[in-house]
């Protein structure tokens, strides 16, 4: 019997390693942080937009993860200079899987070496 649905979902991976990442998760102890996130091996770290709509925010939530939580070395920092940024559409939190009919954004930034110093 060939499988009438095909699985159209794809592993969940970090743009800058290819690593597969684990589930985004809540950030406890600190109110800034209103997404699920998480972090990869290669010192990426990543936050979860359900919507689509929610971007800057969650884009500084990531940057400030990256920053140890210091909202000033965040600001002070520049893309393409003290950090890169990737991110990875269609993912559904639901299925931890990249799914063609999802709206889930995950906005992943990593800094460079000597960023912020
Ligand atoms: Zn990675």
């Amino acid at each position: 019997m060939p499988k009438l649905i095909r699985d159209r979902t794809l592993p969940a991976r970090c743009p800058f390693c290819s690593a597969e990442i684990r589930r985004p998760a809540e950030v406890e102890g600190d109110e800034w942080y209103d997404f699920a996130a998480g972090s990869c091996t290669c010192g990426a770290v990543f936050a979860h937009d359900p919507t689509a709509r929610n971007g800057g925010a969650v884009f500084l939530q990531a940057l400030l993860m990256a920053s140890d939580g210091d909202m000033d070395r965040a600001m002070g920092m520049a893309e393409d200079v003290d950090y890169d940024v990737g991110y990875v559409y269609k993912y559904n939190l639901e299925l931890h899987r990249l799914e063609p009919n999802s709206f889930g954004t995950l906005y992943f930034v990593r800094l460079r070496a000597g960023a912020g110093d």
